[in-house]
């Protein structure tokens, strides 16, 4: 079984890593990988694919249960998760548990083809336990369809579940660290109670992004 953790990375922090090994931990399985996501020409993304992917190696120096998985990035544009699950599902035979943050499941109805997603995968939802959790309409009937709580069931069959977890809170977003670099307050960062970049981001990617000034824009 492999557990993959989709994403901009932009940049990789603790509300991705904390939650993903967690999962990792409950389902059994020794390694996450990370997989950036290409993105679209038409975004703007402040950074290269080349930071985000050294990034994510620099997470996986200091976490040795963290793996890059750069297959996206090789694929044909446009990317789109469900054509990134078909070739992981060509490349290996292992089931895929691929993680998403409740956020994204609540706009899972507007990727392409999202009703295949489950053809490919297993899906985690790592939800974030003080939330309330309301998925809009067409996702709780989906969810009502396919969701299971019982982690043995994934072991079972290659794909077709999705599995609902409650994970350690993170407060944080990329877009939050990159407005905090942007305006030079690293220091603190602006949450119920305060806190410093360092617990939010790994020592190594913060060094990173210093030496070569992201996001000071
Ligand atoms: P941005 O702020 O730029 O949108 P992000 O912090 O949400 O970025 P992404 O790389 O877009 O990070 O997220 C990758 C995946 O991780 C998504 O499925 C997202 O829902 C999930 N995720 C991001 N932040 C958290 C968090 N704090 N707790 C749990 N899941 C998270």
């Amino acid at each position: 079984m492999r557990v993959i953790l989709g994403g901009t990375f932009n940049p990789p922090h603790y509300g991705h890593i904390t939650p993903a090994l967690y999962a990792a931990d409950l389902l059994g399985v020794e390694h996450v990988d990370l997989m950036p996501c290409k993105l679209a020409p038409h975004k703007s993304v402040s950074v290269s694919e080349t930071h985000r992917v050294n990034m994510i190696h620099r997470c996986c120096d200091t976490h040795s249960r963290l793996r890059a998985e750069l297959i996206e990035l090789s694929l044909p544009s446009p990317s789109y998760t469900v054509k990134t699950l078909r070739a992981l599902n060509s490349k290996h035979d292992d089931t895929i548990c691929f993680l998403i943050g409740a956020d994204s499941l609540y706009n899972l109805d507007k990727w392409y083809e999202w009703e295949s997603l489950l053809n490919y995968c297993h899906l985690i939802v790592m939800r974030r336990d003080s939330e309330t959790f309301s998925p809009p309409p067409a996702i709780a009937k989906w969810l009502r369809r396919n969701a299971i709580q019982d982690i043995e069931r994934l072991h079972q069959r290659k794909s077709g579940h999705v599995l609902l977890l409650n994970t350690p809170l993170k407060t944080i977003s990329s877009t939050q660290l990159r407005n905090e670099i942007a305006s030079e307050n690293a220091d603190t960062l602006d949450h119920a109670a305060p806190d410093t970049i360092e617990s939010w981001v790994p020592r190594n990617v913060i060094e990173y992004i210093n030496d070569n000034q992201l996001y000071s824009e």
